[in-house]
C-alpha cells in the first residue's frame, strides 16, 4: 500500500477491529467476504502545508 490519498475503513471476517484499505484491496475484500463485509467510511489523508 503506497501513496494513496484515500483509504477505506472496513471490517470483515468477523474481525473486532477496523482496518484501512486502498481501493484495490477493498474491492478484493468485498468479493471475498460478501457475508461479513462492513463498510466504515472513507478516510482522506491530510495534506501537509
Ligand atoms: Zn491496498
Amino acid at each position: 500500500m503506497a501513496n494513496y490519498n484515500v483509504l477505506y475503513r472496513c471490517r470483515y471476517d468477523m474481525a473486532k477491529t477496523w482496518c484501512f484499505l486502498c481501493e484495490q484491496c477493498l474491492k478484493k475484500i468485498k468479493n471475498e467476504y460478501q457475508e461479513s463485509y462492513q463498510y466504515g467510511g472513507t478516510w482522506k489523508a491530510v495534506k501537509k502545508k
